[in-house]
């Protein structure tokens, strides 16, 4: 049977969520992304674009989330979601240990009193926690694993199935220890989603941040082969009209690069 192999963004700012009628366009909801591939439902972070999922393009009972790292801005979504108030759901969630805490420990320090009422055995649906191994299998799609650049940690992903690939590498500091490594792993990749948070400009101030700037991110999709590439992880105070100017100076240099923006769909 043949499957559609589609990305859509859920949520594409990066830091915390923004509104009002500057950020219309773009959006503001934070990291999370949907693949459907080889039949399989994914999810790539539970920011607060989580919470918008729309129950109807989840199929199956089955969904799986791999969390990058537990920064609030990629777990806000998760206690809100939709499909987890269904009590045939299954959520399995796949998250690396950090500092000594495991992935449920991780997202329980969020989803508990005094920062949320309930755990996550109130919600109707199961979710069950697993450690992040360097790869693994979903049914057809098979997941690849590094680790990035970035204050605390955080997981860069290759996810593969039905002859497509993407990848992710958001809050990851392109040092040049690991752009070589990074390089060879979105090696002609079909989707780089990559963070580009910041200008060249605001870079000098920023870079202990643990992100990049846009050209940078533009540069490794190119240098990677990527046949497309979309910028995430804008920063909340970025508005849409300084969005469309950097992403017309990006795809002057690199037309196969644009910013992404919320429910944008991407054919693979
Ligand atoms: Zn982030
Ligand atoms: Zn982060």
């Amino acid at each position: 049977m043949e499957h559609k192999s589609t990305v859509t963004l859920l949520g594409t700012r990066g830091s915390m969520p923004c509104s009002g009628k500057e950020y219309l366009r773009y959006g503001g909801r934070t990291s999370c992304i949907l693949v459907q591939l080889a039949g399989e439902t994914l999810l790539l972070d539970g920011g607060s674009g989580m919470a918008f999922l729309k129950p109807k393009s989840v199929p199956s009972r089955r969904l799986t989330l791999l969390l990058t790292h537990a920064h609030v801005d990629h777990l806000l979504g998760l206690p809100m979601c939709p499909l987890l108030t269904e009590k045939d759901m299954i959520l399995d969630l796949y998250a690396a240990t950090r500092d000594g805490r495991s992935g449920e420990q991780q997202v329980r320090a969020l989803m508990q009193p005094p920062l949320w009422p309930v755990g996550p055995e109130a919600l109707p649906a199961a979710i069950r926690f697993h450690e992040l191994p360097a790869s693994l299998d979903i049914g057809a799609v098979h997941v690849d694993t590094m680790p990035g650049v970035h204050p605390g940690g955080v997981t860069v992903y290759r996810v593969s199935g039905a002859g497509k690939s993407v990848v992710l590498a958001t809050d990851c500091t392109f040092t040049e220890d690991l752009l070589p490594i990074l390089r060879e792993f979105a090696k002609d990749c079909d989707l780089l989603l990559c963070d580009g948070q910041y200008s060249e400009e605001e870079w000098a101030s920023r870079s202990s941040f643990g992100h990049n700037t846009w050209f940078a991110a533009a540069k490794l999709g190119q240098d990677c082969g990527a046949k497309q590439v979309r910028i995430i992880h804008h920063a909340p105070d970025r508005t849409d009209d300084e969005l469309d100017a950097a992403a017309n100076v990006v795809s002057a240099r690199c037309p196969n690069c644009r910013f992404g923006y919320d429910e944008e769909v991407i054919l693979l």
